[in-house]
């Protein structure tokens, strides 16, 4: 079973459909309206935390849990790793490398998305706010600021600060678009999670090309699965644990 909501975990679905000895099941959480076909049957809602989460992998007689959920689905990682601890059942993260900060990035870091929001200091500046939908509601706490609000599915409730302006859209962004979207409303500050990955990039490139600082939301620690970081390792890192050795527990 693979845990999903991502770009690499359709992937790897997509890529397993090659395997007819493989019965793959992608697991989501059901945040999303309008979510994606999947290439693999595919279960919605969540498990009950990590005791449920455990009980499911007994109950389904899961072989491997492969954790390919967003690198900031904290609390997802978390469950997965102590239901596997509890069931025995092998186990490995595949997340997406973070990006890097490279030579005429302005990047801050914060720890959370509260921490960006108060890192954007007192005075008001015109803020690109590109995390999603489900944290956007902490800009609340400073209203000050002007606000670019970027998500696929629409800020519910709405934000209660005077001035912002909501766009929906999807990746993968272009350059030019990023760089045209910030000019065009005058952004002095980017405030994003350090997702990694290609579909988003170009808004920190964007930010680099304009001399725009960058809040950047930094990962949880992992939570103690071994990871890799592309669909090819875990394909190779799901035949070891298929591995006739494997499975004699060698
Ligand atoms: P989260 O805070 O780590 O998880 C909260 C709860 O949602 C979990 O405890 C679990 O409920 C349920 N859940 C999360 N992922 C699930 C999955 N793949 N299958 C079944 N249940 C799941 O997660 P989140 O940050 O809300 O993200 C939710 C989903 O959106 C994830 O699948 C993630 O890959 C995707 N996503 C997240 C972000 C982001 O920035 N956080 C961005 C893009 C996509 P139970 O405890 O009841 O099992």
């Amino acid at each position: 079973m693979i845990l999903g909501g991502t770009t690499e975990a359709r992937r790897l679905a997509a890529a397993l459909t090659a395997r007819p000895d493989l019965d793959v099941t992608i697991s989501l959480a059901g945040r999303t309206a309008d979510p994606l076909p999947q290439p693999v049957p595919s279960r919605t809602g969540g498990f009950g935390g990590a005791e449920g989460l455990a009980r499911y992998l007994r109950d389904e007689q899961i072989s491997v849990l492969i954790d390919a959920t967003h690198p900031f689905a904290a609390q997802m990682s978390r469950n997965a790793a102590e239901a596997v601890s509890e069931s025995g059942v092998p186990a490995f993260t595949l997340r997406r490398a973070p990006w890097e900060c490279v030579e005429g990035d302005r990047w801050t870091p914060a720890a959370d998305v509260p921490a960006a929001i108060a890192a954007l200091g007192p005075s008001p500046r015109r803020v690109f706010l590109a995390i999603g939908r489900q944290e956007a509601h902490h800009a609340n706490a400073a209203p000050m600021h002007r606000y670019l609000v970027r998500s696929v599915d629409a800020v519910e409730p709405p934000l209660t600060v005077p001035e912002v302006t909501y766009i929906r859209d999807l990746g993968p962004f272009r350059l030019e678009d990023e760089i045209a979207l910030m000019r065009g409303h005058g952004i002095d500050a980017l405030v994003t999670k350090n997702s990694g990955g290609a579909a988003t990039h170009a808004k920190i490139e964007a930010a680099r090309h304009l001399g725009i600082e960058v809040i950047m939301i930094e990962r949880a620690p992992d939570a103690g699965l071994p990871v890799v970081t592309t669909v090819e390792a875990a394909l190779g890192q799901l035949d070891h644990l298929l591995s006739p050795a494997m499975k004699r527990g060698v």
